[in-house]
């Protein structure tokens, strides 16, 4: 490694992102985007923004967008911040509010961005071992930590925890941020911005990548108490002010006004889940209970490495996670009807 490395740099283990393959006909069932398509109204509100104005910065507080996510959530602007996905404002709640005298707290087989981002911004953390049945026990997270995070659902494994027991972290740490990851709420799990007026602890993290069929505009939010998310203002403020853009301010507001479309397009992939569900238990493999748009699914008698290869060689790309306890699942996106199709189709050739 070259001398001009600094130790920090030469350390980091980036993330591995999901491929994102060039090739067409393929069923990408990879990265968990949404098989539906956004909203016609964003893409109506984007094409009403292609115009001289492209000229001019954008609202750097991203004001009319902020107020639309308070009104649907029932919160006030001042409480929601939005940033470039939800990438970037996990990043600036890492860089924030999670770097404390001690170890942060998330599970063992979640979200692999955290270890990142920890070791990006010098964040110690320590694992949280799921149970056996890869759920978060609230009662483990009832010891002393500087930070909790852990999505809900979880991911990779879908799983979610009732509002309940999220309230159970929640209160159990009044003096920890506890911030709750829902980037796949909208699939069938409980959102916790309701908790958010009553603890001042709690900040929310979503995405219109997944349920808003947006990944690729890139926009994300957090709702919480508004000190914290004067705090998230204040990190994005240090870096240029790292708006969202233009057309991304106006496609986010316009999905937030379509309701119909979020609610038709998810009950569809929620739809297509049970389905699934059922079809590949049918063939012998245990499925875990998900509340996300894709499933987590190990085969009784096939190795995961191996499945996810011999679909590949039948166009079909599913993730499978090289790591203990998890390396025989495989995490498989629901797509459309006619991808599920295919998908269940050449699985029954291989489980056979
Ligand atoms: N949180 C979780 C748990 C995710 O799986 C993802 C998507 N990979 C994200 C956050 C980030 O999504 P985005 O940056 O597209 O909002």
């Amino acid at each position: 490694m070259s001398k001009f490395w600094s130790s920090l740099v030469s350390q980091l283990k980036p993330y591995v992102p999901g491929e994102q393959p060039k090739m067409e006909r393929l069923v990408k069932l990879n990265t968990n985007e949404n098989p539906y398509g956004p909203s016609p109204r964003v893409l109506e509100a984007i094409r009403a923004q292609l115009d001289e104005r492209l000229r001019l910065y954008p609202d750097p507080e991203s004001e009319q967008l902020c107020s639309v996510i308070a009104t649907c959530y029932g919160v006030s602007p001042e409480q929601v911040f939005v940033g470039n996905g939800s990438d970037e404002v996990l990043a600036h709640i890492f860089q924030g509010l999670l770097k404390q005298d001690r170890p942060i707290l998330f599970p063992d087989i979640t979200y692999s961005f955290y270890p990142v981002y920890c070791g990006l911004y010098g964040v110690e953390s320590q694992l949280v071992p799921l149970t056996g049945d890869f759920e978060i026990d609230p009662q483990d997270y009832l010891v002393p930590n500087g930070g909790i995070i852990f999505p809900n659902p979880n991911a990779p494994t879908g799983r979610a925890l009732p509002l309940v027991e999220v309230e159970r972290i929640v209160a159990g740490n009044p003096d920890s941020v506890v911030v709750v990851d829902e980037a796949y709420v909208d699939f069938g799990a409980e959102s916790a911005v309701t908790l958010v007026d009553r603890y001042p602890n709690l900040l929310v993290s979503q995405t219109l990548s997944k349920a808003r069929s947006l990944a690729g505009l890139r926009v994300g939010l957090a709702i919480g108490h508004r000190d914290l998310v004067e705090a998230l203002n204040r990190v994005k403020n240090s870096f240029n002010s790292y708006p969202l853009d233009r057309l991304a301010q106006a496609g986010a507001v316009a999905a937030f006004e379509d309701e119909a479309w979020f609610n038709e397009t998810r009950q569809r992939v929620m739809d297509e889940r049970a389905r699934v569900t059922l079809a590949m238990t049918a063939m012998g493999f245990e499925v875990l209970p998900s509340s996300a748009n894709f499933i987590f699914a190990r085969h009784a008698s096939q190795k995961g490495a191996d499945l996810a290869l011999r679909l590949r060689e039948r166009g079909i790309i599913v993730r499978h996670f090289d790591k203990p306890r998890i390396d025989d699942f495989l995490r498989i996106t629901i797509g459309t009807a006619e991808q599920n199709d295919e998908l269940l189709q050449a699985l029954k050739g291989l489980v056979n």
